[in-house]
């Protein structure tokens, strides 16, 4: 058995440590120094321009935020790796990295709500062309990248109504038309899906929600190979978002946990979205691993698993959901997702706050939409809080005469 093929859950556990491991310690260090002293001048030197392996200043590099950078370059199969002080931290350094005046952009609609915004007002200040096209609309992308771009960024599954797009086919194109293929896997993680074997240049994740996986750190990272992680580290490094070596700390100890939470986190999803799937208040239900799913076989194709994140209209719109919602006992009502809780959040206070209620409709989302997370409670105990909530929101639609 050697490092390369274990299997990925005993990487979680053990990946990316033994460097930073000090005193016998068995856990990785939080090491909170800014600065790093040297005695020798020319040591000092070498380090500071690269030559030799170290550290300098904390805002450019730190232990325990390495070691966080290498576990998930080892879970995504990546040359290199840089994190950041949150997702958007990574997504938009990522970008700005690459995207110059007169530059194009090639994306999908319905990216996370803050990727969407950078699209639609950041890049455009900066006459950067920006093409969006309908999620789900492979032929759409391939026509945009025949124009040219510089830039293909996909997100797949998508947030909130958890669409698929095919990496492999779009990363192909988006080669082909010279662009760098970027993929937000932060819904499917390391553990269901890995963009880079699938043809992607390279992916990057929100940390805050699955790799962390306990609602209490943020950060973000990239990784993909070392000529472009480099430019990318260079200007984050400049820049200043850089990860803090606590949250580093806390996102690598809920790292050695992901594979075991992502399973039963996608056995809850499933058993949810059965249960909504017959119950007659649930108009519509969104989840890859339904066979009604419209990208059911690109997900079987690409995912090993199909996540713990589902979407679900519910008949009746926000008036019915401000009585759903409240009555459930097993759930946070939030804006964050990924965590061992059950979290529930309609679409236009969670992923979607920053749009219209015109742009929500205009990219397919309802206002009554609620997004579920599933936590890694018993199965069990999740859908009887849903039978019990039901039954009350059923009993007030009966008394308010619906
Ligand atoms: C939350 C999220 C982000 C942004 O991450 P932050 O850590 O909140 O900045 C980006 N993409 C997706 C898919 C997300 O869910």
């Amino acid at each position: 058995m050697t490092k390369e093929n274990v299997n990925i859950g005993t990487k979680a556990v053990w990946a990316g440590e033994k460097e930073v491991l000090v005193h016998g310690a068995t856990q990785v260090p939080v090491v909170v120094s800014v600065a790093y002293n040297y005695d020798d001048m020319d040591e000092w030197y070498e380090v500071a321009t690269g030559k030799k392996k170290g550290h300098i200043y904390g805002r450019n590099t730190n232990p325990t935020v390495q070691a966080f950078e290498d576990k998930v370059k080892i879970l995504e199969g990546a040359e290199a790796a840089t994190s950041f002080s949150t997702g958007m931290a990574a997504i938009s350094n990522t970008l700005y990295t690459f995207l110059r005046p007169g530059d194009r952009i090639v994306s999908i609609k319905d990216t996370y709500g803050g990727t969407n915004k950078i699209f639609t007002e950041f890049l455009p200040q900066l006459n950067i062309e920006v093409a969006l096209c309908e999620t789900g609309n492979h032929e759409a992308i391939e026509k945009e990248l025949e124009k040219g771009c510089k830039i293909l960024y996909l997100e797949t599954p998508t947030n909130p109504t958890v669409k698929i797009t095919d990496i492999e086919r779009m990363a192909r194109k988006g080669k082909e038309a010279g662009a760098i293929v970027v993929v937000d896997n932060t819904f499917a993680t390391p553990i269901n899906q890995n963009p880079l074997e699938l043809g992607a240049d390279l992916v990057l994740h929100s940390a805050t929600k699955f790799l962390g996986g306990h609602a209490d750190a943020l950060g973000g990272v990239v990784c993909g190979a070392k000529e472009l992680i480099e430019p990318i580290y260079h200007y984050r490094e400049i820049n200043g978002a850089t990860l803090d070596p606590w949250a580093a700390y806390q996102l690598l100890r809920g790292m050695k946990t992901l594979k075991l939470r992502v399973e039963q986190q996608q056995k809850n999803a499933l058993a949810i979205a059965q249960f909504l799937e017959q119950e007659e208040l649930v108009e519509a239900v969104y989840y890859p691993g339904l066979e009604s799913h419209i990208n059911h076989d690109i997900a079987k194709k690409q995912m090993k698993g199909f996540g713990g994140m589902l979407s679900f209209a519910v008949k009746g719109g926000m008036d019915a959901v401000r009585i759903l919602l409240p009555n459930l006992q097993y759930a946070n009502r939030a804006a964050n997702l990924g965590a061992v809780e059950t979290t529930y959040g309609p679409a236009r206070t969670t992923s979607h706050v920053e749009c219209t209620p015109e742009e929500r409709a205009a990219v397919g989302i309802p206002e009554g939409l609620v997004r579920i997370s599933a936590g890694i409670e018993d199965t069990a105990d999740l859908i009887q809080d849903l039978q019990q909530a039901f039954a009350i929101l059923k009993e007030q639609t009966v008394l308010v005469g619906k």
